[in-house]
């Protein structure tokens, strides 16, 4: 399932100003409330999925990276990931985000609850995020990997299926709540009394009560164990860019939802390659003589060997550009170039007869650098030459 474009949710278009990310929110919000949506679960998906959205395009830098990167350059906290699908977003967190939106008192006159209302009975406890580092070659990063991981985490208990419970009689409806799982308080604020909705202290908003425990997992409804996750990493990833994939972190208490796996990208280290951004760099070390009567090499590349031909009286410094062997742009379709730059290589010890033979040509005119050497251009003019 592929997410929906941030701005296509909101009814907007890129460029939006933050007055009017702030107005569309508002209205989306508004048509898809819980509370106006009873068990309308279309409608509830609609409803994070545009909380999310504005989690991210009410952020400079968050929308700067969605902008750029879309959906796989989001971290873990905006909830989205490159894939995966599904919101990230927890009802709480909305609605705790909703007094900057709305401002309080329109909140309370708009949807008449408090601020833990909407959500209707909640489960367990939510399982918390998990964290894993992904290591990526550089010609897995190039064309993109599905990556299969052992992560130690909690999964569900086969034994109750989550639930807690060592057998279906010792599931019991809770006494306080009445199964609600909520419990009605009236409190007094200086706009009058006011109705609000919190989860039962008894059965902490689980509306029942466990009276004999699951033996293999203490009545937690899950276990500590391991399972192999795969992950699909787009092409053009880089150090330090954090996926997340919805609901594969640790699974929560008795059935609560699961939290969120946070996959940190690391690169590997090449042997010959240098990444700069999309680009690659290589230093290609040549003789002396091959430079002078010009040959032919094979460079390596992200993605196997690349034969390039090096003219007779190639300078060192000399930078050659292999046009599309640099890394993919994430999510787009360029591509980075390959930058080969020659040096020279000189000898450490002479034979007799070399140093005989270079004694001969030192006197000569021929190789003593004239005014041509003189001008020749800086390391970074080479840079944009190599580019034009
Ligand atoms: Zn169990
Ligand atoms: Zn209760």
């Amino acid at each position: 399932m592929s997410k929906r474009d941030y701005y296509e949710i909101l009814g907007l278009s890129k460029g939006a100003s933050a007055d009017e990310i702030k107005k569309a929110y508002r209205k989306v919000a508004m048509q898809y409330h819980p509370d106006r949506n009873e068990g309308d679960k279309a409608a509830e998906e609609k409803f994070k999925e545009a909380a999310e959205a504005y989690e991210v395009l009410s952020d400079t830098n968050k929308k700067a990276q969605y902008d750029r990167f879309g959906h796989a350059g989001m971290s873990g906290a905006a909830g989205g990931g490159g894939f995966g699908g599904g919101s990230g977003m927890r009802m709480e967190d909305i609605f705790s985000n909703f007094g900057d939106v709305f401002g309080d008192d329109m909140f309370g006159s708009f949807f008449g609850g408090g601020r833990q209302g909407g959500g209707g009975r909640s489960r367990g406890s939510r399982g918390s995020n998990l964290r894993v580092k992904l290591k990526m070659s550089y010609a897995e990063i190039a064309n993109g990997a599905t990556k299969k991981i052992k992560v130690k985490k909690y999964i569900h208990c086969s034994t109750c299926n989550g639930s807690g419970a060592k057998d279906a009689s010792s599931v019991q409806t809770c006494n306080t709540c009445g199964g609600s799982g909520q419990v009605r308080r009236v409190t007094s604020t200086f706009l009058g009394q006011m109705q609000t909705v919190t989860a039962c202290p008894t059965c902490n908003g689980e509306g029942v009560s466990i009276t004999s425990k699951c033996t293999s997992c203490k009545g937690e409804g899950r276990v500590y164990g391991e399972e192999t996750i795969s992950i699909d990493v787009p092409a053009g990833v880089q150090e330090g860019m954090q996926l997340s994939m919805s609901g594969k972190g640790n699974v929560g208490e008795r059935g609560g939802a699961p939290g969120d796996l946070l996959i940190l990208i690391e690169e590997e280290k090449h042997p010959d390659l240098t990444r700069d951004g999309n680009d690659v760099q290589y230093i290609l070390p040549l003789s002396f003589p091959e430079v002078v009567f010009g040959t032919q090499v094979e460079v390596p590349t992200i993605d196997g060997k690349a034969k390039i031909k090096i003219p007779a009286g190639t300078q060192s410094g000399k930078i050659f550009r292999l046009k599309g062997k640099g890394f993919p742009e994430i999510n787009s379709y360029g591509k980075g170039d390959q930058l080969v730059q020659v040096k020279v290589w000189t000898p450490q010890h002479l034979s007799e007869e070399e140093r005989v033979a270079l004694e001969k040509m030192k006197v000569s005119s021929n190789f003593e650098p004239g005014e041509e050497a003189k001008k020749e251009r800086s390391f970074f003019e080479k840079i944009k030459d190599a580019f034009s």
